[in-house]
């Protein structure tokens, strides 16, 4: 296992543009607008016990109308206000928690068990269906926003309701007798309970969490005991099999990633989160096949996961399709959270490429410009009917957008007793605590639109210790230097890191030079949707075109010739400062087609430029078709 620890958010200062504006935008926008339409949604109201005028069934279909969630929603948007108020204290946000807080306590049964859908209508069910009705996911959330709540002010009375909660929990389940053998069908729980431990110190809530991990898809399966105890039958649920819920056999005989995917990537968070806590290498090394599964047949360019709308999830390897891409934007979160757990098992590169690629690419595209519109779905390929929604009957991706901008710092920089490693660049300072000392560091940089990279390197008293600095997958031949002198980058990197020991002085500054320029990117043959395709890509950005940057048509009519030069054009006037690529291509021509579906002749090809933005940013001006994969000619 890595002796590295991340570095936490707070201690690490956000000061190049590109983050300093994206969390901006979160903490002024995105935030106090989550709020509004939690109001307007009736999420804040289903909090407030016992309420008899809650507007909130949707007659015989209470259970699939996402209220049964709405709980761990607000708990989502507890935890990415708080990492707000890290940043800066909001008196009106800290009100509107201590509302929150407020409901809850009241909510709270005299026993500990907390949740507001149960206690509103079947208070006398609770814990009967796990498999569908979240009701430890919901915790879960509630818990993460309370250990945050509490970190960000030290007010702990919402960690004291929850707490009480997860000791009914503890109470509840089980191997004795009494006791319930169960676990939730939406995995989140383990991973919150790992972060309570951490916080508490308290064995009981690690165990619990293990407990949850080592009891899923054991036999007999507890989700057909319950559902025969419910009296239905087994597989007379809407996912019909276990896959879908990675209860299909224990977590440590799996060998493919299946089912929907955001409880794929929780679980996998909280098996690696696990994995380090009590040393299991068993757990680690499930964690590296599902991995390898993963990465070798099952993820976008974009780094989305999750093909179909049906199951939320995966399908068969190689299945990509493009305009019909699932890839929620959570899955894409969940993949973050495990790349960076992966990190910390193990300081390779391969992880710290995934954990960029999806930050860049599958995340971001998730938040609009302005911070208040969003997609669930992200699609490598539009006709131009889709476009961000201004909020979404599950919201599960609003705040899973801003809990991890607002905390983004905490992806930056690691730490070990006598070592430092870099994972991501653009514009950083910290002060890290090492064996030798206090050391100052400040990264310098206009990435991920540039690889040229400043560190100054200032420890309070010359130390001797190690700086690793991630060298991404794509960067090739990169170079660095510390003090003017050259450092062997290929001779000195190992795992994707060049590690640089010396000692050091204040004020030491190493420059990196990660060159950055157009790459074209293949699909695997097998990825049938992507064949005589090709994307393009500039560092750790995936690109795409957009109708409003080529106008004539829809971009599908687009061919870049295999042999067209790629060049970058620096738009200082799009969203503040954008590296574009254009070249010379091709369109195909409609206009003199006529009325016929078919004919003899082959369509008129003419040339013309094209024009390719980094697809985060797509859906932020007028609407219009979009694509990824471009025809090559
Ligand atoms: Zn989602």
């Amino acid at each position: 296992m890595s002796e590295f620890k991340p570095v936490r958010f707070v201690d690490v200062a956000l000061e190049g543009q590109f983050w300093r504006e994206r969390l901006e935008t979160v903490l002024t926008r995105t935030i106090p607008s989550q709020h509004v339409q939690l109001g307007k949604q009736g999420v804040l109201l289903s909090l407030t016990l016992p309420n008899q005028s809650l507007p909130l069934s949707v007659p015989g279909n209470e259970h699939d109308s996402g209220q049964v969630l709405w709980d761990s929603d607000a708990g989502k948007w507890i935890e990415a206000a708080s990492y707000a108020l890290s940043h800066r204290r909001d008196p009106d946000i800290e009100a509107w928690i201590e509302n929150i807080v407020d409901d809850l306590e009241k909510a709270q049964a005299p026993d500990g068990y907390l949740n507001c859908w149960y206690l509103q209508r079947e208070p006398d069910k609770r814990w009967t269906n796990l498999r569908d009705n979240h009701e430890l996911y919901n915790l879960g959330h509630l818990l993460e926003g309370g250990i945050a709540y509490f970190l960000a002010t030290g007010r702990r009375r919402l960690l004291d309701i929850l707490e009480r909660y997860v000791d009914h929990v503890c109470k509840t389940f089980g191997p004795n007798p009494g006791q319930k053998r169960g676990y939730c069908g939406h995995q989140e729980i383990e991973l919150a309970l790992v972060k309570l431990y951490r916080l508490t110190g308290d064995r009981m809530h690690l165990d619990l969490a293990a407990y949850f991990m080592n009891e899923r898809g054991r036999q007999p399966h507890y989700f057909d005991q319950e559902a025969v105890a419910r009296g239905e039958h087994p597989r007379d649920f809407r996912a019909k099999r276990y896959e879908y819920n990675q209860s299909h056999r224990p977590v440590r005989e799996q060998t493919k990633v299946v089912g929907h995917a955001v409880r794929a990537m929780y679980m996998l968070s909280a098996m690696a989160d696990l994995a380090a806590e009590l040393n299991d290498d068993s757990l680690k090394k499930a964690c590296e096949v599902l991995w390898a599964d993963v990465i070798s047949s099952k993820i976008y360019i974009t780094s989305g996961l999750g093909p179909a709308a049906a199951n939320e999830g995966f399908t068969e390897d190689h299945d990509l399709p493009n305009d019909t891409a699932y890839a929620e934007t959570c899955a894409s979160v969940g993949l973050i959270f495990w790349a960076h757990r992966m990190l910390h098992l193990e300081l390779d590169g391969r992880y710290a490429d995934v954990l960029e690629q999806a930050l860049f690419n599958g995340a971001l595209t998730g938040l609009s410009r302005d911070g208040e519109r969003y997609f669930y779905s992200n699609p490598l390929e539009s006709d131009g009917r889709r476009s961000r929604w201004a909020w979404h009957s599950c919201p599960c991706c609003t705040m899973n957008s801003s809990r991890l901008i607002a905390s983004i710092g905490g992806y930056f920089v690691s730490a070990s007793e006598n070592a430092i490693a870099f994972h991501l660049y653009g514009g950083v300072s910290t002060n890290i605590q090492l064996a030798t000392g206090n050391v100052f560091l400040r990264e310098t940089s206009a990435y991920p639109f540039f690889g040229s990279i400043r560190i100054e390197v200032s420890p309070d008293a010359p130390a001797e210790f190690t700086i690793n600095l991630r060298i991404p997958g794509w960067a090739h031949e990169a170079e660095a230097s510390v003090g003017g002198c050259a450092v062997d980058v290929t001779a000195c990197t190992r795992n994707g890191y060049l590690a640089i020991s010396r000692l050091w002085n204040a004020g030491d500054t190493i420059a990196l030079e990660l060159p950055i320029s157009p790459e074209r990117i293949y699909a695997h043959p097998s990825v049938k949707q992507d064949i005589g395709r090709v994307a393009l890509k500039r560092g750790p950005l995936v690109y795409c075109v957009e109708e409003v940057d080529n106008p004539g048509g829809a971009v599908q009519q687009l061919k870049l010739p295999r042999d067209a030069r790629i060049e970058t054009v620096e738009r200082g006037d799009l969203f503040d400062g954008v590296v574009t690529l254009t070249a010379s291509a091709e369109r195909i021509e409609d206009q003199e087609w006529g009325d016929s579906l078919y004919r003899n002749a082959p369509p008129i090809v003419s040339g013309c430029r094209l024009t390719a933005l980094p697809y985060y940013l797509w859906n932020n001006r007028a609407k219009g078709s979009m694509q990824v994969w471009l025809l090559e000619s």
